[in-house]
């Protein structure tokens, strides 16, 4: 059947989603009779509910011009066209949120499609094309799948589950509905006079045999229309992604976006596409950024479908007639076959291969298929296997017999090869869906174990400095305010001191940026040398340290700091092989008080006490007024 009459028939059924008549009245004069601006801002402001959609769309952060109230605004800075596709998106959104395909995610086909439309925005803006144009493109260019599920909920259900892979499901949809999806969406679009440009870049292939584009302006926007759908797919974390991560980047770097740019691209996309799905009332989805999912995507999480595709069977039978019966009936591409010409050879048998299904007869010599049936129960490697007893006697009390031992189902002998081929059939659902579910469970726990340690990356990640591989501010923090806790607790004694190099600017101004990072990466060796294995050297800020020192009084930390002082001074930096250099830090140091009440307070003592310091001359350590042993205690 050709396509197009496929899709005349499935037009008679009235079960394809329809826009509104106002939508398709739109789209019918921007797009085939190209009307006139003023006629456009005639028919909108005749439907005051899509004009005020239509003024939130343009004022929303989707389009992010200036603030405008007005439809010649709108008409203006979208043109007509799209707003004709926004007109559409918004019917179609308002009706087919939900559906009757029991398999169909309409939800996620949405998330999905505004996922698409902000890719294609973002894909857009950078190749200088129409940003706002290209987020309905992208939006609207696989209608076809949610039509399919309108048209023929049960039967395209059935093919959902079967999970083919692309070029596969285009065939069995051809095949069952006599329509392709993508056909579908561009008969569909045609239908709802949307644009020729989008059209044509979904049906015909990007490049003709000679690999020349077939139409370079249909060539681009399909190339777009592919990767923001490849795209897509990540934002929807669809397994496997490891396939998806290598096509998206080398498409990308083929549309000019280097691989260290794409990070970026990705994590600002994922912020606009939530704000759409905000927009459009449609449940937004958590996605961590592209470096968090890359680092998760791990290809040996994935598990290989082949894996799940071979189903091994072990048929036992003494009868050698049955056992040819067998194994002809159930020789399949898929299966593999395993026969076994007594019980004790089946066990042998299915201890070594494990097979998935396990066939046997109820009368044996030896082993009986009872027997077998108990043994196979019981071990750990056999515990799971769907078992078919074939029998020759119908009698409850022998088919409750073979239950209790542990059979699944049984088949009573002379089988038809359609009886077998369907007690198999409704066996290896049930295997399927068990294996579905066991290696789901598997995935899962190998993404948790990887995100747990991704964010103890990025934990580690947050607290630490980047420069001089010391605990940042935060983490000093932290820990100070673990260590003023305890010292409001237990009264332990604590000091720490703000450590700053003098004139540290004119090292970066006569040697350069580079080499002042590199003083700085010496003298944090320097620091962390000199003091003691339980201060905590921290890199504050700058050209500053903080030094938090635990269990030490103003003597012991003056002392420290006297240490760290003449340490610094008497040691020769290397700027480079024929250029050392010397410097000096200023020290102010601090020491807690009873009359403190947070860590604050000691760190602003400390503060002051660097302060007088450098106005003391510099190369010397200040202690803190209130850190002094107060002369007069009170009696
Ligand atoms: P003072 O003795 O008064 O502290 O003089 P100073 O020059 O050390 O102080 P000032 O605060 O004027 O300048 C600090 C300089 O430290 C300025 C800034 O460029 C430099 N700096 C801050 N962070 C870094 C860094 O990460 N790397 C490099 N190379 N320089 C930095
Ligand atoms: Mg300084
Ligand atoms: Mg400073």
């Amino acid at each position: 059947m050709e396509t197009n009459q496929a899709f005349n028939l499935i037009c008679k059924t009235k079960s394809l989603p329809t826009p509104s008549a106002f939508a398709m009245d739109l789209a019918y004069h921007c797009y085939d009779q190209h009307a006139s601006q003023e006629t456009c801002s005639q028919l909108i402001v005749g439907n005051p509910k899509f004009a005020t959609d239509l003024l939130r769309y343009v004022n929303s952060p989707l389009v992010g011009t200036a603030p405008g109230e007005s439809i010649a605004l709108a008409l203006t800075t979208l043109g007509q066209e799209t707003i004709a596709n926004i007109a559409i998106i918004f019917s179609l959104l308002g009706q087919y949120r939900y559906g009757k395909c029991p398999h169909f995610d309409y939800q996620r086909f949405w998330q999905k499609s505004l996922a698409r439309g902000a890719a294609a925005r973002a894909l857009a803006i950078q190749q200088r094309n129409d940003p706002q144009q290209f987020f309905t493109y992208g939006v609207l260019s696989t209608i076809g799948d949610l039509a399919l599920a309108s048209a023929f909920p049960e039967e395209y259900g059935h093919l959902l589950i079967k999970n083919f892979h692309p070029g596969k499901t285009e065939q069995k949809e051809k095949q069952l509905f006599g329509i392709s999806t993508t056909d579908l969406t561009c008969n569909l679009l045609a239908s709802w006079h949307l644009p020729k440009p989008l059209i044509r870049a979904l049906r015909v292939p990007a490049y003709q045999a000679n690999g020349e584009p077939f139409c370079r302006t249909a060539a681009k926007t399909r190339k777009i229309l592919t990767l923001a759908n490849h795209i897509a797919k990540i934002c929807l974390f669809e397994l496997p992604l490891a396939d998806t991560f290598l096509t998206v980047e080398q498409q990308a770097e083929e549309q000019s976006l280097p691989v260290e740019q794409f990070g970026p691209f990705f994590d600002q996309l994922v912020a606009s596409w939530q704000a759409a799905c905000e927009f459009f009332e449609v449940p937004t989805l958590h996605c961590p950024n592209y470096h968090q999912i890359k680092t998760m995507n791990d290809v040996s999480l994935e598990v290989t479908p082949e894996k799940q595709e071979t189903l091994t069977i072990l048929a036992a039978d003494d009868e050698p007639i049955t056992l040819l019966c067998l194994e002809k009936m159930l020789s399949a591409e898929h299966r593999a076959l395993i026969l076994a010409k007594n019980g004790a050879e089946a066990l042998k048998l299915a201890l070594e291969h494990r097979p998935q299904v396990l066939i046997t007869d109820w009368l044996m010599p030896g082993l009986s298929g009872i027997d077998l049936c108990k043994i196979l129960r019981k071990t750990s490697v056999t515990q799971h296997m769907y078992i078919i007893m074939l029998t020759s006697n119908e009698s409850d009390d022998e088919l409750v017999q073979a239950f209790d031992a542990g059979a699944d189902d049984y088949i009573i002998k002379p089988f038809t090869p359609k009886v077998l081929q369907a007690r198999i059939a409704s066996g290896e659902r049930l295997i399927r869906s068990q294996q579905t579910i066991s290696n789901d469970r598997e995935v899962i726990r190998r993404y948790a174990d990887k995100l747990a340690s991704a964010n103890r990356k990025l934990q580690n990640m947050a607290m630490t400095d980047f420069l001089t591989g010391l605990p940042n501010r935060r983490s000093a923090l932290q820990r100070l305010r673990n260590l003023v806790s305890e010292v409001q607790r237990y009264g332990e004694p604590l000091s720490c001191l703000m450590i700053d190099i003098d004139h540290f600017k004119q090292i970066n101004d006569t040697y350069g940026h580079d080499r002042g990072d590199a003083v700085l990466r010496q003298l944090t060796r320097l620091l962390e040398e000199k003091a003691r294995s339980y201060d905590m050297v921290s890199r504050w800020g700058g050209e500053e340290f903080l030094v938090i020192s635990a269990r030490s009084g103003a003597a012991d930390s003056c002392q420290l700091a006297e240490r760290l002082r003449r340490s610094v001074e008497n040691h020769e930096i290397r700027i480079s092989d024929d250029l050392q250099i010397r410097l000096t830090i200023s020290i102010g140091v601090a020491t807690w008080r009873p009359d403190f009440h947070n860590a604050g307070e000691l760190i602003k003592n400390a503060d002051q006490a660097l302060y007088q310091a450098k106005a003391g001359g510099r190369n010397r350590v200040e202690i803190a007024l209130t850190s002094l042993p107060d002369p007069h205690p009170p009696r």
